[in-house]
């Protein structure tokens, strides 16, 4: 019998870790633990709970069905009980970033990521301050995608690794002074051309140049080369399919994260 508890136990806790996880991440303030206590606890707060990472089981709201139970039949007794993910929260502080890009480096078998920006902290054209918050969305994300291209160019199967698709989750569009999704897109996607343009003359600026640059140097690079205009679409090839989607976690007329469920369904 010890032994039968034993394998039941081992059983339970296995199980209990292959609900299929989501990375949250993104600069600070952008809204991740108010999205996050939006989840667990029905209302959003943007009290923090701690510097480590943090995992939140949620449920898929009961309105939405996960891509992978899209054809089971409706008496079937596990398409009545809630989908179960888990949200993984990584503090956006700039020195606490390597617990997230440790995490993408570590290929744990994650669902997704979702990379959460303060749409309404995107706008060059308000002046002054206001590019901060674009210049510091820009960097993190572009090391997100290029350690993301790195787990793909450096899979030693023939095959790479399973897809590892990303939502760029444009939050805060209750605020009038917010950027339009398309807009989000656009801004990043240029944010990104410019972060690769300066590492890149950052590496020639050193001496190292083309030719000293194996094949392993190529890698760094984000993208097609690493020349011209950046675009999401080009993650394609390395199997990172990236999405752009608006919602608000907080608001005068509610939360609307509506479309973040369901990219997350898609992904299940
Ligand atoms: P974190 O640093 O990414 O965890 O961000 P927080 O969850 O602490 O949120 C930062 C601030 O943005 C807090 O003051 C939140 O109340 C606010 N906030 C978060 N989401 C929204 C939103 O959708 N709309 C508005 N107007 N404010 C938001």
């Amino acid at each position: 019998l010890p032994l039968l508890l034993h394998y039941l136990y081992i059983y339970r806790t296995q199980k209990s870790t292959t609900l299929p996880t989501f990375l949250l991440i993104g600069p600070s303030g952008s809204g991740k633990t108010s999205l996050l206590t939006l989840c667990e606890r029905g209302t959003p707060s943007s009290t923090h709970l701690s510097q480590s990472p943090l995992s939140v089981e949620v449920a898929l709201p009961s309105t939405i069905r996960a891509a992978s139970s899209k054809y089971r039949s409706t008496n079937d007794p596990s398409a009545q009980s809630p989908t179960k993910l888990l949200f993984v929260d990584t503090p956006g502080h700039g020195k606490l970033r390597h617990h997230a890009l440790n995490r993408i480096a570590a290929s744990e078998p994650l669902s997704g990521i979702i990379f959460l920006v303060d749409a309404a902290n995107l706008s060059s054209s308000t002046g002054g301050r206001a590019d901060e918050g674009l210049t510091e969305a820009g960097e993190y994300l572009h090391d997100v995608l290029l350690a993301l291209q790195k787990r793909y160019t450096s899979a030693t199967t023939s095959k790479g690794p399973a897809a590892m698709p990303v939502l760029v989750a444009a939050n805060k569009l209750d605020l009038f002074t917010a950027l339009p999704p398309q807009l989000v897109r656009a801004a990043l996607e240029a944010e990104i051309t410019r972060v690769r343009t300066t590492r890149a003359k950052g590496l020639l600026d050193s001496g190292i140049g083309a030719e000293d640059a194996g094949a392993d140097d190529e890698r760094d690079w984000l993208g097609d080369g690493g020349e011209g205009k950046f675009e999401f679409a080009q993650m394609e090839e390395v199997n990172v399919p990236v999405s752009v989607l608006g919602g608000n976690v907080l608001g005068s007329e509610g939360s609307d994260v509506q479309r973040w469920w369901e990219w997350i369904a898609e992904h299940l």
